[in-house]
């Protein structure tokens, strides 16, 4: 119906919303932008059986092709994941780490150029 095969499809999730109702909303207006976009319940929930229901966290998802244009059109930032943000112990600045960072356990602060181990911050 999108003229593509859905299973060969790589969603992205575009945003969290509280409640699946909310979710649907938001695929709605992407839908009339004519992007494919699906809401979905967390799955996480189902296993414990009470918890899935309206309240539950749910996502709105789009094919990654379409990702971009679904962020700009509800105005979502591209999330950042709150547990790469480290604060440089020297200048106070916020820093995101990437993986590599992680996994030498220090980082350069692009602010300060100060090194910090990661070891100093936790
Ligand atoms: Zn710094």
């Amino acid at each position: 119906m999108w003229g593509y095969k859905m299973e060969e499809t790589t969603w992205a999730t575009v945003l969290e919303t509280n409640g699946i109702i909310v979710a649907e909303m938001l695929v709605q207006r992407l839908q009339a932008a004519e992007i494919p976009a699906q809401a979905v319940q967390e799955s996480a929930g189902k296993a414990f059986g009470f918890m899935s229901g309206p309240l539950g966290t749910a996502y709105v998802r789009v094919p990654m092709q379409f990702l971009e244009e679904a962020r700009a059109l509800l105005d979502v930032e591209a999330p950042t994941d709150a547990d790469d943000i480290v604060i440089c112990p020297n200048c106070d600045s916020e820093l995101e780490l990437g993986d590599t960072e992680w996994e030498q356990g220090w980082f350069i602060c692009p602010v300060c150029e100060a090194k910090t181990s990661l070891e100093d911050l936790f």
